[in-house]
C-alpha cells in the first residue's frame, strides 16, 4: 500500500494529499530520520508543508479519514514509538523560513532552526538570543516547548505567535500572554501549528553577541554529548534540584538498556547507538524514574515528548 518515496501509491489518502500539496508527500516515512534520537517507526505519511494550503490539506485529510496529526520540527525533543505514528506527520518546509527585522522586532518563520537564527540575529546587531544557538530545535518547536538555556527562554522575547489551526484551516495571531508559557511547557492548543513568531530583542554589538555564541557552543561541546544521537534533557529539573544530579546519584551513568545508555558526560542525556529501539529508550527512562523515586521520593517528569503507541502503556499515559 505504501512506498517510501514520492512514487506510485495505491493509497487514496496519499494521492489526495499529493494532489493538494505543493510540498513533498512521503508514504510510510521513517520518523526516526526526522529525529535526533534516530529511533521510531514510520508515519502513515509525512507532508513537508510549503504553504498554508498544504497545512489546510493535512487538517482536512485528518478530519475526513479520522487520523491524528503530529507536528515535527527539528525532532530534537521527540521519542517516537517503534510502532510509528498511524496518522500524518507534518514538517514545515522552506516556505516557512526567513525573517524580517523592524527596529527591535523580529518576525521569523517557524521552520527557522534556532542555532542559525541566533547567528543571523547577531549579524543584524540584535542581542538577547545567543542562548538559542545551543538549542537544536526550530523556532516553532521552541515556542511550543518554551525552549530555554543559559538563563533565558523563549518567553523572555516572544511578543506573539502565528498559529495555523489544523481543525479550522485558519491562521490566528496569539499574543504571548495567551500561550501559557512556563518552564519547558506551553498551553498551545493541540491543533495549533506555530507558523511564525515575533520576538522583541535589544540592540547589541554583533562581535560581542558572536563571542557569546562561541562561548555557549564551547560550553555545550564540553558538557553535553552533542555528537551522539540524543534528545537533550530527558527530564525537566525538579524545583530546586537538577535531574542530571539525581540520575547520576542513583547510578544512572552505569545503565544501559539494549542500544540506549545514559551519557557519561551528562546524566540527563540518553544516547542511542545503532540498533537501538524506542522501547529501549522508554525502558531506560522508566528505570531511571523508578530509581530516583525510590531513592529520593521525587517523580522526574520527562521533558522529551513521547508519541505513538508503546507496548507498556496506553497512548499518552507517560509524561
Ligand atoms: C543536544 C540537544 C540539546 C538540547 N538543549 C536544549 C536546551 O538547552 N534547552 C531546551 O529548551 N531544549 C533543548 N533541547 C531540546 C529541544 O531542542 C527543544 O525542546 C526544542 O525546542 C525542540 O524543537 P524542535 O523543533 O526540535 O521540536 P520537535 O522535537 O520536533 O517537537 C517537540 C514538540 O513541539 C511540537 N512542535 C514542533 N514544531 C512545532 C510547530 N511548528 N508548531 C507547533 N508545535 C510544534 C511537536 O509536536 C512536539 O510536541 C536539546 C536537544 C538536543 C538534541
Amino acid at each position: 500500500m505504501s512506498d517510501t518515496t514520492t512514487g506510485h501509491t495505491d493509497d487514496p489518502l496519499i494521492a489526495e494529499l499529493r494532489a493538494a500539496c505543493e510540498g513533498e508527500v512521503t508514504a510510510g516515512m521513517p520518523i526516526a530520520e526526522l529525529t535526533t534520537l534516530k529511533v521510531g517507526g514510520p508515519a502513515r505519511a509525512h507532508v513537508e508543508a510549503m504553504r498554508d494550503e498544504d497545512l489546510a490539506a493535512v487538517g482536512r485529510a485528518c478530519r475526513e479519514h479520522g487520523l491524528p496529526w503530529l507536528v515535527v520540527g527539528r525532532g530534537s525533543n521527540l521519542l517516537v514509538a517503534d510502532a510509528g505514528w498511524q496518522g500524518l506527520a507534518i514538517s514545515l518546509g522552506r516556505g516557512f523560513r526567513g525573517y524580517e527585522v523592524d527596529g527591535d522586532l523580529v518576525t521569523a518563520g517557524a521552520a527557522e532552526p534556532l542555532p542559525s537564527l541566533a547567528v543571523k540575529l547577531a549579524n543584524e546587531g540584535l542581542s538577547g538570543f545567543a542562548w538559542a544557538a545551543a538549542v537544536p530545535g526550530s523556532l516553532g518547536g521552541g515556542v511550543r516547548m518554551n525552549a530555554g538555556a543559559h538563563g533565558s527562554e523563549m518567553a523572555d522575547h516572544l511578543v506573539s505567535a502565528e498559529l495555523f489551526r489544523l481543525s479550522s484551516g485558519v491562521r490566528e495571531t496569539w499574543p504571548v500572554d495567551h500561550l501559557g508559557l512556563r518552564y519547558r511547557h506551553s498551553d498551545l492548543p493541540s491543533d495549533a501549528v506555530v507558523v511564525a513568531a515575533t520576538l522583541r530583542l535589544a540592540p547589541g554589538d554583533t562581535d560581542a553577541v558572536r563571542d557569546e555564541i562561541s562561548e555557549i557552543k564551547q560550553w555545550r561541546r564540553d558538557h553535553q554529548p552533542i555528537n551522539e544521537p540524543n534528545c537533550g534533557s530527558v527530564f525537566t529539573n525538579p524545583e530546586g534540584d537538577s535531574a542530571g544530579r539525581l540520575v547520576e546519584a542513583v547510578g544512572g551513568k552505569e545503565l544501559t538498556v539494549g542500544g540506549a545508555r545514559v551519557s557519561d558526560l551528562h546524566a540527563n542525556f540518553i544516547i542511542t547507538t545503532p540498533g537501538a529501539t524506542a522501547a529501549d529508550v522508554r525502558a531506560l527512562i522508566r528505570t531511571l524514574r523508578q530509581r530516583v523515586a525510590d531513592e529520593f521520593g521525587i517523580d522526574l517528569r520527562p521533558e522529551v515528548q513521547m508519541v505513538g503507541d508503546f507496548d507498556d502503556a496506553p497512548p499518552g499515559a507517560e509524561g
